[in-house]
């Protein structure tokens, strides 16, 4: 089963839940508080808050 493309991730901040890509090309930030949520590595994404769920494309 491949990774699925996008990840709902909970921002440690606000706790806001967030859909994002889970392979980034730049550094995502929520967008309530913008705290960072995931860093990109290259390859799978660095997540800084709890991944809730994937999102099935
Ligand atoms: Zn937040």
């Amino acid at each position: 089963m491949a990774p699925a493309p996008f990840v709902v991730v909970k921002c440690p901040d606000c706790s806001g839940e967030q859909t994002v890509f889970s392979r980034p090309a730049t550094t995502v930030n929520c967008s309530v508080c913008g705290a960072t949520l995931v860093l990109p590595t290259g390859g799978h994404g660095n997540f800084r808050g709890e991944v809730v769920r994937t999102v099935a494309p």
